[in-house]
């Protein structure tokens, strides 16, 4: 199966996309994990990304694509994959189209988080992970049991992302509204976007989720 997650910053895609990723074995293509990965690696993808990254601003198109082009061939990609923060634009989203057809491959379902843009930054602004097993928590949502100590691994130490503040969150909230959003009804005219309620408790909104791809794999099998 392969599917898009699709929401503005903070709507919950990467925690989603990990619980898909454990559930249905198929794997999670993080395009900011990927930028991440390479900015800590000092690559020279890395640098060219970290600046605009920091501003919040979006990575250019040709960069993006190149990525996720090449990604999508790898073995663990061969049972389906959830892309979590690709397309961003509208030329990205015609070049997977592109991709995927030359490769003989589709899209299963587009699935939109859509979310109260007030309630974002206060989600964003108070996460952090832990620097080890990557468990994401929230200051005030979800804070380690014991303060200080990941509840899965015992680790210590913990990291905020440096485009988690409040100044850069709006500049991607903008860059969502402006340049991702209006891709919405490109999938919707194909009958691929199924939006789900991204405010709701992780339990549920993963639930949602699974109806939508239950649903998506019986109409397949149908046809
Ligand atoms: P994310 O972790 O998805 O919030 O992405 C973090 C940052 O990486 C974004 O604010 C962008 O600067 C950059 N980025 C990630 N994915 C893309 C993409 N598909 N197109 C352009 N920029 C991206």
């Amino acid at each position: 199966m392969n599917i898009i997650l699709l929401g503005p910053p903070g709507a919950g895609k990467g925690t989603q996309a990990r619980r898909l990723e454990e559930r249905h074995g198929i794997v999670q293509l993080s395009t900011g994990d990927m930028l991440r990965a390479a900015v800590a690696a000092g690559t020279p993808l890395g640098l060219q990304a970290k600046a605009v990254m920091d501003r919040g601003e979006l990575v250019p198109d040709d960069v993006m694509v190149g990525l996720i082009d090449a990604r999508i061939v790898a073995d663990d990609c061969r049972r389906g994959f959830i892309l979590d923060g690709f397309p961003r634009t509208a030329a990205q989203a015609s070049a997977l189209d592109a991709m995927l057809e030359r490769r003989g491959l589709g899209l299963d379902a587009v699935i939109e988080l859509a979310v109260d843009e007030p309630a974002l930054v206060e989600r964003i602004t108070g996460r952090f992970t832990c620097a080890r097993c990557g468990t994401g928590y929230h200051d005030r949502f979800k804070r380690p049991r014991v303060d200080g100590v990941c509840d899965v691994c015992g680790n210590s130490q913990f990291v905020r992302r440096a485009d988690d503040n409040a100044v850069t969150v709006r500049t991607r909230l903008k860059a969502y509204r402006d340049q991702t959003a209006p891709i919405l009804p490109y999938y919707r005219e194909r009958g691929l976007l199924h939006t789900v309620d991204g405010m709701a408790e992780m339990a549920k909104v993963g639930a949602a989720i699974d109806e939508v791809l239950s649903e998506t794999a019986t109409a397949a099998t149908e046809h």
